[in-house]
């Protein structure tokens, strides 16, 4: 790890939760340099839900790159963005109504949340944008001015402005219903919140500690967002792309947001691509008024069409997401009864998190795990969340055994705690 430490800046962050040198990785595991196994219950933050290097995938991308087809072309039309765009409306959005149109952004997930921001500004000539508690939508100014997390937002170095913070679902506990008061202080004209130009949320946040929005509560913001002419912005950056079972998160709510954001596993091969869905009323940009050299990487484009083709043209991956999801659950359930209250399990379809209330419980654990070969990040307002999103695709053996090592690295965690 030396070359790390002395040539690479101070601000490297996962090398630091995983220190190994990682050459190769097939699936659910990742191999090291010096030969060690890790089963990969992290998946680049729900970048890689189909696996790593996933050769159902592979094959369209090796047979794109050796025939000499377009890799970059800015955002010109090329046959790799049509499949996609086809690809994408047949299986996905099939007769979804109102119909929604493709934009191609920067690459990160950030940069779509800043077109998605902008677009509603635009749109509305308001300002103001809801955003929630904990929420967490990326780095650059607008995305960070969005985001709760205190140590995040000073190292931006400016004042942050344009964002209203509301409580999210279950934020001020079990009895406080945090929809009605959002509609209540974007109804009342005396409230002193702004007219909002956009509501931004996450049906689940994936940072912010797997917290759990419901159906009903998702409902009453989308119903908010529309009687005040406000724009409803899902990000579903890391809970979409099957994470929860269905293709996007919030189809178990019947949503229909205003706009779309996908990112992290859109390209199915944890190859950088990233886009808005915007209902075609909406679309009201300019020509190039977001541009970006890398928008609609076709490499990214091609693998993207391959995971469209390959798991969701049918309902099988869907249906394992629920099951390998409900066995997850339960296994975390029975593991945090075991220690009387002292731990909350929360999440939707193969998005978990165990909340250990002690961030150095969490940090122990997962340092733990990782000496036991299992990598597993930890999420929340102070890192106490061990946060599990395995790969959609992985067997249940891998799983079990993963689950396992976590069982005993808290376990063995607990023993030696004061
Ligand atoms: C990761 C993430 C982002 C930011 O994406 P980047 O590619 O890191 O810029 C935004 N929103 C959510 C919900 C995310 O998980």
């Amino acid at each position: 790890m030396e070359a790390f430490e002395t040539l690479e800046s101070n601000v490297r962050s996962y090398s630091r939760s995983f220190p190994a040198i990682f050459s190769r990785a097939r699936g659910s595991i990742m191999f090291t340099e010096d030969g060690r196994r890790f089963i990969d219950f992290f998946s680049g933050a729900g970048t890689l839900n189909y696996g790593h290097n996933n050769h159902r995938i592979k094959d369209d991308i090796t047979e794109y790159l050796s025939s000499d087809a377009v890799v970059h072309g800015l955002d010109m039309a090329t046959p790799a963005k049509r499949d996609f765009m086809e690809a994408f409306s047949s299986v996905i959005l099939r007769e979804r109504d109102p119909r929604y149109r493709f934009q191609f952004t920067g690459p990160t997930g950030a940069n779509a949340i800043e077109a998605a921001l902008k677009l509603s500004r635009k749109v509305t000539g308001r300002q103001n944008i809801i955003s929630f508690t904990h929420g967490y939508h990326g780095m650059s100014l607008g995305a960070i001015a969005a985001s709760g997390n205190r140590f995040y937002r000073a190292g931006s170095g400016v004042s942050l402005s344009g964002v209203t913070f509301m409580p999210y679902d279950g934020y001020l506990g079990l009895g406080f219903d945090t929809a009605d008061y959002l509609r209540k202080a974007l109804m009342d004209e005396s409230s002193g919140v702004d007219r909002p130009a956009a509501i931004l949320v996450e049906t689940v946040q994936g940072e912010g500690g797997i917290n759990v929005a419901s159906k009903q509560w998702l409902q009453a913001i989308q119903a908010t967002a529309k009687n005040v002419g406000a724009l409803f912005i899902v990000d579903d950056i890391q809970m979409g792309c099957g994470r929860t079972g269905e293709f996007f998160s919030f189809e178990f709510a019947s949503l229909s947001p205003d706009i779309i954001v996908l990112s992290k596993s859109l390209s199915g091969y944890g190859l950088p691509l990233s886009m808005l869905l915007i209902k075609e009323e909406i679309d009201a940009w300019q020509p190039g008024e977001h541009t970006g050299t890398f928008r609609g990487n076709n490499l990214a484009l091609v693998s993207a069409t391959a995971a469209l083709n390959t798991y969701w043209r049918t309902s099988t991956l869907s249906h394992g997401v629920q099951r390998m999801g409900d066995l997850m659950r339960r296994r975390l359930e029975t593991i945090a009864s075991e220690y009387a209250n002292t731990f909350a399990v929360r999440g939707r379809g193969m998005a978990l998190g165990f909340d250990c209330q002690v961030a150095e419980i969490a940090e122990a654990v997962s340092r733990k795990a990782f000496g036991k070969g299992l990598m597993i990040e930890r999420c929340g307002p102070i890192d106490q969340v061990v946060k599990f999103l395995p790969a959609l695709t992985i067997d249940l053996e891998t799983l079990n055994k993963g689950l396992e090592i976590f069982e005993e690295s808290l376990a063995e965690t607990l023993r030696s705690w004061p």
